[in-house]
């Protein structure tokens, strides 16, 4: 058959619609094709990547498993220790090895991992570089996912090289994710970046016959019992394979806690690309936006424009912590805060002295600040003030700073009770 036949059968698009159908019917040659135009933002990817998502609607999507830890914890030996275990199963797996550190994808790491694929069409790897992604590595990762989830495998692990920011992104697109540690690494566990701790959904002790293994354990029992969650750790010896049967036990485990709770429906949404999925800031669950600050210079000549397209506008407040007058003006359930300063050295009169009159902060109304603001504290979100503060009116608020919340200065107020 001629290229240009099928061209024309498949019509515009017929590549992409070759490739997808060449997927679908288990063709690991048409996939990994399929996933490099994906990566490479080839303007047939758009078209591919619908048909994916159109497909994914009708079907079970695949368990994601992140998997990252630092650099020589053992992470690929794990991985390909998981993949056996699942085939020996009967499971599909479909891997994919994220390295945002470097320029190539494929290269030297693939090497080892394709004989383990061999013939077996049950196994899919795939490495993937950042080579400067367009869109950032989250969202072209989550492409690369979304194409080989369409191929219907029953479980991808997403395996990371490190615990950088990218890194840490990129498993935060799993529905699971597991940190791999071992003992003497040197730095001890608090030397981790706390967001590679908080993502964990299960830690494991690799090389764990290996001396150190109580102490590595016992501070992450520490660490584990501080947050308060119940974080299952696991020991493995993964050159051997001691502890992936049950490693992998513990993960259907946490799948099971995971498709009757509330991440199945996250999962049923479209992810954001670059995104944390995760529904990590269940305080901010129901938030919704409460107003607009506009800090101008003259609330009296402001409002008027307000005033005569008959917006109601409430009394003038002064907040003496922020040193500004408040006046507030009603549209449906949300409202537009006017602001101005009332002393020349406060933030109101610094933001309009630097950046003129205009929008100033964006308000959400969430249900439980107390709830919020500790999420915040874990996750590592800059805050203005330490503690929550009270404002006119005696509501309660805090200002997430505009470097956290992409330029914006937040506000997060508690509703009504
Ligand atoms: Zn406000």
């Amino acid at each position: 058959m001629s290229e240009n036949r099928s061209e024309r059968e498949f019509g515009a698009n017929g590549h992409a619609a070759r490739l997808f159908a060449g997927l679908r019917g288990g063709d690991v040659r048409a996939l990994a094709r399929a996933v490099s135009l994906v990566e490479d933002g080839a303007a047939e990817a758009a078209g591919l990547l619908g048909l994916c998502r159109e497909v994914l609607k009708e079907m079970k999507r695949p368990l994601r498993v992140g998997i990252t830890g630092p650099p020589g914890a053992g992470k690929s030996t794990l991985v390909d220790g998981l993949a056996r275990e699942l085939r020996g199963q009967g499971r599909r797996v479909g891997i994919l090895a994220v390295d945002p550190s470097s320029a190539f994808t494929g290269g030297a790491i693939l090497g080892d991992r394709i004989r383990l694929a061999g013939e077996d069409a049950g196994v899919y790897f795939r490495s993937m570089a950042t080579r400067g992604h367009l869109g950032g590595l989250a969202a072209t990762t989550e492409d690369v996912l979304t194409v080989m989830e369409a191929a219907g495998f029953d479980v991808l692990l997403i395996e990371t090289t490190g615990v950088g920011q990218g890194e840490i992104e990129v498993v935060g697109l799993a529905d699971m994710v597991a940190v791999v540690l071992v003992p003497g690494m040197g730095d001890s566990i608090q030397g981790l970046k706390a967001g590679v701790l908080e993502i964990a959904d299960v830690f494991v002790l690799n090389k764990a016959d290996a001396p150190g293994v109580e102490r590595l354990e016992g501070e992450i029992q520490e660490v584990v019992g501080l947050s308060g969650k119940t974080v299952p750790v696991v020991k493995t010896v993964a050159t051997t394979g001691l502890g992936v049967a049950e490693l992998l036990g513990v993960l259907d485990g946490l799948r099971q806690r995971l498709t009757s709770g509330d991440k199945a429906q996250m999962r049923a949404e479209p992810i954001m690309p670059g995104m944390n999925p995760r529904p990590t800031l269940k305080a901010l669950d129901s938030a919704v936006l409460d107003h607009l600050g506009i800090a101008v210079r003259s609330i009296a000549e402001s409002r008027r424009l307000y005033e005569a397209l008959g917006v109601v506008v409430g009394d003038v407040e002064e907040v003496a912590q922020e040193r500004v007058r408040v006046a507030m003006l009603a549209l449906g359930d949300s409202r537009i805060e006017l602001l101005e300063a009332t002393e020349a050295e406060s933030a109101v009169a610094r933001f309009i002295e630097k950046r003129g009159e205009g929008l100033h902060h964006v308000a959400l109304q969430v249900p439980d600040l107390e709830a919020a603001v500790e999420r915040l504290r874990e996750l590592g979100v800059r805050l203005v003030s330490e503690t929550i503060q009270v404002g006119a009116g005696g509501h309660r608020y805090v200002f997430v700073h505009p470097s956290s919340a992409g330029g914006v200065l937040l506000e997060l107020v508690e509703a009504k009770r």
